[in-house]
């Protein structure tokens, strides 16, 4: 069980996606911030647009979680949040490549991204489903959010969670992340929430709540 959350701990932005109006929102500043594993998707675009829009298989063997993921492709790795795959994967960019995939979708200052703006680009991802190397994230991010990292917002929706390092002046090790975009085909809603000093799958479970 978690504890009841400290208000100051959760930062949250919700947005209609229609019509572009944020509808709920609780987050101090839209400073840019570290956003961690939340670029994963653009990493993985930027990948697939230089490497003939094929995602390859990869052995993960130590990631956070200890005894590592096994043999994982892009919708694994996107549900699972695997670390050695998009290691890899950005491993293999050329200069500037990430940072070019990243500006069609808005982020244009790259490694800080402002939370409204990191949730536009995801939106964006949801309009271009039919884009080359798209649907297979937005498998994953399904996956996310009904049995992987975010399972705390079970079944239709799409997520991607995150931890990033902590911008609180309280400094805790790291801060969970999620996104969430619901339902999962033509979604209506974004949101985006981060959780002071607790793991991604925490602020999943705190979307969740707020998506109730
Ligand atoms: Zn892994």
């Amino acid at each position: 069980m978690m504890l009841p959350l400290a208000l100051a701990a959760l930062s949250f932005v919700r947005v209609d996606i229609a019509t572009d109006t944020v509808t709920a929102r609780d987050w101090a500043d839209d400073a840019p911030t570290e956003t961690g594993s939340l670029l994963k998707p653009f990493i993985a675009l930027a990948y697939a647009q230089s490497h003939q829009l094929r995602y390859p298989v990869v052995t993960c063997k130590r990631c956070w979680l200890p005894r590592g993921h096994g043999r994982v492709g892009i919708e694994q790795a996107i549900a699972q949040s695997c670390n050695t795959y998009f290691d890899s994967l950005r491993g293999q960019l050329r200069d500037g490549e990430l940072e070019a995939t990243a500006r069609r979708f808005g982020i244009t200052a790259l490694p800080k991204v402002s939370p409204a703006d990191l949730l536009r680009a995801y939106v964006e991802l949801t309009r271009r489903a039919a884009e080359p190397g798209v649907s297979p994230l937005l498998e994953g991010m399904k996956r996310a959010a009904s049995t992987g990292t975010a399972k705390e917002i079970g079944g239709n929706a799409l997520a991607k969670t995150g931890t990033a390092p902590c911008s609180h002046r309280d400094r805790a090790p790291g801060d969970g992340f999620v996104i969430v975009l619901t339902p999962a085909v033509q979604p209506r809603t974004a949101l985006i929430v981060r959780l002071h000093g607790r793991p991604g799958s925490h602020a999943a479970q705190a979307a969740a709540g707020l998506l109730r």
